[in-house]
């Protein structure tokens, strides 16, 4: 008669062929370094398949999942929060930290009571990502990307280094790389062992809300068959190529 827990055994490692599981002797018999986060890893995984292939080739709902998959997406969640008297701009308050949440499990926003359309005319998704994309409604954006300079300016001040904010690259004998008025000025320039820094700050958003013109169902697609990350990796490119011979 077999043993339950050899049968077991086997049982599982044919669910998981990625992960050797050693015969229950060698389990008694020693430790196994990392075997219980190589099978964590590996039923995460499979878990994330599962979901992954749920959803249709090229949706919305892939570009969001590998989206949040890459390196550092959930940063947000294990950064330690900086409060001090007079910058709280470090800290989520209860708000925020629910919209965060539903951004990154791709839910509707609790609590939020926001408007069904947009001012450019067009109806508000679920999901909201029309406000992080609309040319029209900039508010959301400028605040994000306001908010982000902010904070980038106060962490260099918390190590001694003194940033200036929207310097006019003419102040710093750079040449414009256009006559666009976003383009007369760095967002940050700061001095680290006696040369000059600059920097700009981008906000980037990787999904489109439906596949309701071509440019979306493009952008859907191609984000949902590659890692997570191409939508800033992009947007990096286009600042280098932007800046990159001046700066
Ligand atoms: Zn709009």
């Amino acid at each position: 008669m077999a043993c339950p827990a050899a049968s077991a055994r086997i049982d599982f490692s044919a669910s998981l062929p990625s992960i050797a599981i050693p015969p229950i002797a060698q389990l008694i018999a020693c430790s196994q370094a990392r075997l219980q986060q190589k099978i964590s890893a590996a039923l995460a995984e499979k878990d994330f398949d599962t979901l992954f292939q749920s959803f249709p080739a090229g949706s919305r709902d892939r570009c969001h999942l590998l989206s949040y998959l890459r390196p550092l997406s959930s940063g947000w969640l294990s950064a330690i929060p900086a409060y001090t008297r007079s910058d709280k701009r470090k800290c989520l308050n209860n708000y925020a930290y629910r919209l965060a949440t539903a951004l990154t499990l791709g839910i509707t926003f609790p609590l939020a009571s926001l408007a069904s359309s947009c001012t450019c005319g067009t109806a508000i998704d679920a999901l909201r990502d029309h406000f992080f994309l609309c040319s029209r409604a900039t508010a959301e954006r400028v605040f994000k990307h306001n908010t982000l300079l902010d904070v980038f300016k106060a962490i260099l001040a918390e190590v001694g280094i003194t940033a200036v904010t929207e310097v006019p690259l003419r102040s710093l004998d750079i040449t414009p790389p256009n006559a666009q008025p976003n383009s007369q000025r760095m967002d940050l320039f700061f001095p680290i062992d006696g040369e000059g820094v600059l920097c700009d700050v981008t906000v980037v958003h990787p999904c489109r809300p439906e596949n309701s013109t071509a440019h979306h169902t493009q952008v859907n697609r191609s984000h949902a068959r590659r890692p997570g990350g191409i939508a800033t990796a992009g947007a990096e490119r286009d600042k280098d190529r932007k800046y990159g011979a001046s700066c």
